[in-house]
């Protein structure tokens, strides 16, 4: 069986720890992928997974096909300066004004990471701020979780994680103002920046208030510490103009990967051009990488831009999130159980609970046994749910009516049937 190979070579028998679906017997094994589908050993599924976000087009578009072949063609990779590479980030400066000036890496860690070295670097001072249930991937200086308290300091979410490092990590509840502006007033001149995803994606879907967003800046400009915000997944998937543009506020740095890459490895972080001139060569802050601003992911990435420029794609993905929100919220009600959807643009996730979702804490109080277990059912019935409760849908431009009816039917009878099987 190809699950025991693979645990003989991986650890866990996979690669990335989300692709594990512990509660399954095996991980899923992927065949292929097109439009809305995912080719699995289990048959076609619909897929909200959608590589965590990184597809929002349908996966294989042709279009994004045809710029990676071209640039084959071509060769695809130079190490040396590329015309296409200035073309894609004019395009991004363009759609996201606060980003005047960029470096393009290789993935959403490698970005975060560079922001919060140049952060430091800028402002000469070393203490960050992060949030409880943000995830910015897989970097010492973000690998710290939260304890109980208003803010706490440096636990590692990961074993390996120097303590001298997190402990220049103050942890602060999510969408909480007075957490916040408290954590604040003790760091004062000694906080380099705040690091938020401004709609957070990797603990299910919280939607933060404005006023939360708007804290974030007036604070940090206060006490003149940098603003990044992680828009890996949020940017050109809340529009053109990701989370800083729903929400009118201007971070000082952004972090971008996932949509922006077309489903090739990318990542980007970019901000002030005072701050970004602070970057080798042209400043002391280090960064460089073989493959930074790789060909083949600039071309896919400038393809799915210019697909999103034309409207429609948003259009198809944000109204197939809307119609599954209220369907499910339907489903679940008709099969008895209290169920909340949270959805914005193309994201959306179900928590079993009562009440709304607005916090880490709601999420953690979700019955996420029961989201594993209508997660199984849903692939029986041909839909491949995100895979925990802590992480979020996506839609893509290829998730039709028709699809998004399909996977509502299918999404009854895995309701019906877990309902049988909760004996409800
Ligand atoms: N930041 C956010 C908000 C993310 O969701 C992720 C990945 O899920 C990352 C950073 C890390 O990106 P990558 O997986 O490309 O390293």
């Amino acid at each position: 069986m190809l699950f025991e190979r693979a645990r003989g070579v991986f650890p866990g028998g996979v690669n990335s720890p989300a692709r594990a679906l512990k509660h399954l017997a095996a991980p899923l094994v992927a065949k292929g992928a097109s439009g809305p589908y995912l080719y699995t050993d289990r048959g076609r599924l619909v897929d909200y997974c959608m590589a965590f976000g990184a597809i929002i087009l349908g996966h294989a578009h042709p279009r994004v096909k045809n710029a990676v072949v071209q640039q084959l063609e071509r060769g695809w990779i130079y190490a040396l300066l590329t015309e296409e590479e200035v073309a894609y980030a004019e395009r991004i400066k363009a759609h996201v004004p606060s980003i005047e000036k960029m470096r393009i890496v290789n993935s959403g860690t490698e970005a975060t990471m560079n922001a919060v070295r140049l952060a430091r670097g800028y402002t000469r001072r070393d203490v960050i701020i992060k949030f409880d249930g943000n995830f910015h991937g897989s970097h010492d200086y973000v690998l710290v979780k939260a304890g109980s308290g208003a803010a706490t300091w440096g636990i590692p979410t990961s074993a390996g994680v120097p303590q001298d490092v997190i402990k220049l990590t103050a942890v602060v509840p999510y969408n909480d103002v007075d957490a916040f502006v408290k954590t604040v007033r003790e760091i004062g001149g000694r906080l380099a920046a705040v690091i938020v995803e401004p709609i957070a994606a990797n603990y299910g879907l919280i939607i933060p208030d404005r006023e939360f967003i708007k804290a974030l800046r007036e604070e940090t400009e206060r006490v003149g510490a940098l603003l990044i915000f992680d828009e890996v997944v949020t940017g050109f998937r809340v529009g053109l103009s990701g989370a800083q543009g729903h929400f009118g506020v201007r971070p000082d740095l952004t972090t971008l990967g996932k949509v922006v890459g077309g489903g090739f490895p990318i990542g980007i972080f970019g901000g002030r051009a005072d701050v970004m001139d602070m970057v080798a060569p042209s400043g002391p802050v280090y960064n460089a990488g073989t493959y930074n601003a790789h060909p083949v992911s600039v071309a896919a990435g400038l393809a799915v831009i210019e697909e999103l420029e034309k409207g429609e794609p948003y259009k198809i993905a944000n109204e197939a999130a809307e119609r599954l929100a209220k369907g499910i919220e339907d489903i679940a009600g008709r099969a008895g159980f209290d169920v909340v959807v949270k959805q914005i643009a193309s994201m959306f996730q179900l928590y079993f609970k009562r009440g709304d979702v607005k916090t880490p804490q709601d999420v953690r109080e979700s019955d996420e046994k029961l989201y594993l277990k209508l997660h199984e059912l849903a692939i029986k019935h041909g839909v491949y749910l995100a895979p925990s409760q802590y992480e979020t849908n996506f839609t893509s431009a290829a998730h039709t009516r028709d699809v998004v009816e399909t996977t509502l039917a299918a999404l009854e009878k895995a309701f019906t049937e877990l309902k049988s099987q909760v004996g409800k």
